[in-house]
């Protein structure tokens, strides 16, 4: 990875490469009697005394840094953040105790709400879209669906209705379209427009959205960052300390602060971040390979293929070589039945509602994701009732290549 290309203070600690942060970063200098801990400790403290009334007073009228009660703030929570913030180059991140808890304080807690509409991309996350068109529209905030795809279209949608804010995914799920962040940075700073990126499929492994004009950067640390499949989590990163404290702010009001345990987890999953996707990314494009020249599968969606609709707006956004580990798959002639019964006869990818996980995995939209959409509007996003997410794990991709074979070779 590149090296970081932010300012060098030479008195500070020196700016280290990303491989290295994601090992070295967040900690806030615990030390136990002189001794500093190797690993962070699980701070499980609800709430925090002071010898001196007066200091108590201080930390809780906000004039004195420092902890007083678990919901505002906790040790092990601020090390996750610290390490996040440092890896997507970012002054701060506020952690969330799952990634639609920080979806909605990222666009809730934004000093642009009131006024114009939300713009949210019609394909993102279907929790996010369920959150979007339900609780927020009913709170009262404005939401419109938009096709970042249609960037002239957009433009002018932008114009008419001044839209307050963003909120976008650059891989898409589960067809993995790439959209144009570069472009859409320029357009929502032209138009003055506060740009979300959800940022959960490409990690700051993969690309930092503040480097393309985001004000605000989201992960689910359910998926890649915790990467085990043992923590919920999410993630809010800012592009400055006044925005972070509005979401702080929102988070301490709404009581949506990550677990300290569950920070705890999710470090630990940050510190092999860089391993683990190199080794997805690299297992999904052996899994793209192979399925597509499976006679079986009648087309494949991974934006690595050279063949795919986004393969160049991917090569420009993500690092050399490097697609992301999802991709989709689509089956010739299979209906439901068919698709269910195909993934029951996977014996090593595990069929589960997630992705990002260590071991690799399979999604049906139709049953999971999209579910809650109808057929015409599952269509419309051109998701088919015969096609399969796939999400790589780390194992040896020719066990993984053997056993969709297998599973394929079925009736
Ligand atoms: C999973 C996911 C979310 C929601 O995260 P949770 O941790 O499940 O709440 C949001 N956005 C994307 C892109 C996701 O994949």
């Amino acid at each position: 990875m590149a090296s970081t290309d932010t300012d060098t203070d030479p008195d500070q600690t020196p700016e280290y490469r990303f491989d290295t942060l994601a090992v070295q970063a967040g900690g806030p200098g615990f030390t136990i009697q002189g001794a500093h801990p190797t690993a962070v400790p699980i701070v499980a403290a609800s709430s925090y005394w002071y010898e001196s009334a007066d200091e108590l007073d201080r930390v809780l009228g906000d004039e004195q840094p420092g902890y007083s009660y678990a919901r505002y703030a906790s040790p092990t929570v601020v090390a996750f953040e610290q390490a996040v913030a440092a890896l997507e180059q970012a002054p701060a991140a506020v952690a969330f105790g799952s990634g639609m808890a920080a979806v909605h304080a990222a666009t809730m807690a934004s000093p642009e709400r009131g006024g114009g509409p939300l713009f949210v991309s019609q394909d993102c996350y279907g929790g996010t879209f369920v959150l979007m068109a339900g609780a927020v529209r009913a709170a009262g905030a404005p939401v419109r669906f938009v096709d970042l795809f249609d960037l002239a279209a957009l433009e002018r949608l932008v114009a008419e209705e001044r839209p307050t804010a963003l909120l976008m995914e650059v891989i898409s799920n589960p067809l993995e379209r790439v959209a144009d962040l570069a472009a859409l940075g320029d357009l929502a700073r032209r138009h003055g427009v506060h740009l979300i990126v959800d940022s959960t499929f490409t990690t700051p492994y993969l690309l930092r959205p503040l480097q393309y004009g985001a004000g605000t950067v989201v992960h689910s640390a359910t998926k890649y960052l915790g990467g085990h499949g043992d923590v919920t989590g999410g993630v809010v990163i800012c592009d400055s300390v006044a925005r972070a404290d509005r979401v702080r702010a929102w988070r301490k009001a709404t009581g949506a602060i990550l677990g300290a345990t569950d920070a705890y987890l999710a470090l630990r999953g940050l510190r092999t971040l860089s391993l683990r996707m190199a080794r997805q990314c690299s297992n999904a494009a052996a899994v793209a390979q192979a399925l597509a020249r499976h006679p079986r599968i009648e087309r494949v969606y991974y934006p690595g293929l050279p063949d795919s609709r986004d393969h160049a707006a991917a090569r420009r956004l993500l690092p050399d070589g490097l697609f992301g580990g999802v991709l989709a798959f689509a089956v010739r002639g299979a209906d439901r039945s068919a698709m269910m019964r195909l993934m029951e006869r996977l014996r090593l990818v595990r069929m589960a509602p997630t992705l990002g996980d260590c071991f690799s995995l399979v999604l049906y939209p139709l049953i999971a994701s999209h579910r809650g959409l109808t057929a015409a509007q599952r269509a419309g996003l051109g998701i088919d009732d015969n096609v399969l997410r796939f999400s790589a794990g780390i194992e040896d991709p020719a066990d993984i290549v053997e056993d969709l074979e297998q599973a394929l070779a079925g009736p």
